[in-house]
């Protein structure tokens, strides 16, 4: 009896931290206390800045600043993804029309918010209220999107495209049958996976692996992003492997938006 009482307490008291979690979560999300930083992205072969990718945090009132690992699962759980995903694409739109015209902006977009259905309305009404042209926006998807088999999302990722939004699958590499996925959907961009370019320098395999998927890329007529790119010897394999764009420490983390202006005003020589 003991024993049950010890385990279900423990279980309510989880339960509880998660719904005050999630609680916490509802009213940051309704009262701004989310911040974005912006991540560069540059273009090979001269390294000039092209875009920002858009990355959410959150100002916790007790326990500093959050990373997306902290709580995206549970907005993702709790269906506070979709108000989240609004909130980002909103507020990301209006940083990204400060910027100078050549500068675009990647948002990440989550599977479940795609499945409600309602993503193209929110990105037409977030490029509007901001004046952003769509040519200067990027969706950045997971093949979880594709897992799905869903007619539907596909023709809603395609209407984005058909507006002149890029539709990235992001992470590539990293989950099922990737392969097969790319007959599934026309991607303006795939970005190659962390994993592949962490290893790029130390282990030929790699480097093959993102010499095909570069190849491959461009025969599908899709552009490719390394991600994580840390050393300049990493940047120098990817660009010989063909990729065309590069992300990483190497080239500048994620910072605050009036940082990031300055990036996008006067490239990363400052
Ligand atoms: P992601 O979309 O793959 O974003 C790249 C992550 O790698 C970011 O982590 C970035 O800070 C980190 N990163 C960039 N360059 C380097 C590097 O050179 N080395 C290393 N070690 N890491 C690097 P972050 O900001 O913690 O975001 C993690 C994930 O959370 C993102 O992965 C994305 O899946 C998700 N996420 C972030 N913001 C949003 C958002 O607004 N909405 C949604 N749905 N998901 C988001
Ligand atoms: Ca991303
Ligand atoms: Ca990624
Ligand atoms: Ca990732």
């Amino acid at each position: 009896r003991n024993a049950f009482r010890v385990f279900d307490e423990g279980l309510d008291s989880e339960a509880s931290s998660r719904c005050r979690t999630e609680a916490e979560l509802r009213e940051a999300i309704a009262a701004g206390a989310l911040e974005l930083h912006f991540q560069p992205i540059v273009a090979f072969p001269d390294e000039s800045v092209c875009g920002m990718e858009a990355l959410v945090r959150w100002r916790h009132p007790s326990r500093g600043l959050l990373m997306p690992d902290q709580f995206i699962a549970l907005a993702e759980d709790t269906g506070l993804i979709v108000p989240l995903g609004e909130w980002v694409l909103r507020h990301a739109c209006f940083e990204a029309a400060r910027w100078p015209g050549h500068v675009r902006l990647a948002v990440n977009i989550s599977p479940n918010h795609i499945k409600k259905r309602t993503l193209v309305r929110s990105v037409i009404q977030a490029l509007g209220a901001a004046r952003l042209p769509p040519e200067r926006l990027e969706i950045e998807v997971t093949e979880t999107v594709l897992l799905l088999h869903d007619e539907a999302i596909l023709a809603e990722l395609q209407q984005l495209r058909d507006l002149g939004v890029a539709v990235v699958l992001d992470d590539f590499g990293t989950g099922y049958s990737s392969l097969s996925h790319l007959r599934m959907f026309t991607f303006d961009k795939i970005k190659i996976d962390r994993l592949f370019v962490a290893e790029v320098a130390e282990r030929p395999d790699c480097a093959a692996i993102v010499c095909a998927v570069t190849g491959l890329a461009r025969s599908l007529g899709m552009a490719a992003t390394a991600e994580g790119v840390e050393t300049a010897e990493q940047a120098r394999l990817l660009r010989a492997a063909g990729c065309t764009h590069a992300q990483g420490y190497l080239f500048g983390r994620p910072q605050p938006a009036a940082a990031a202006y300055d990036v996008a005003v006067s490239g990363l020589a400052v």
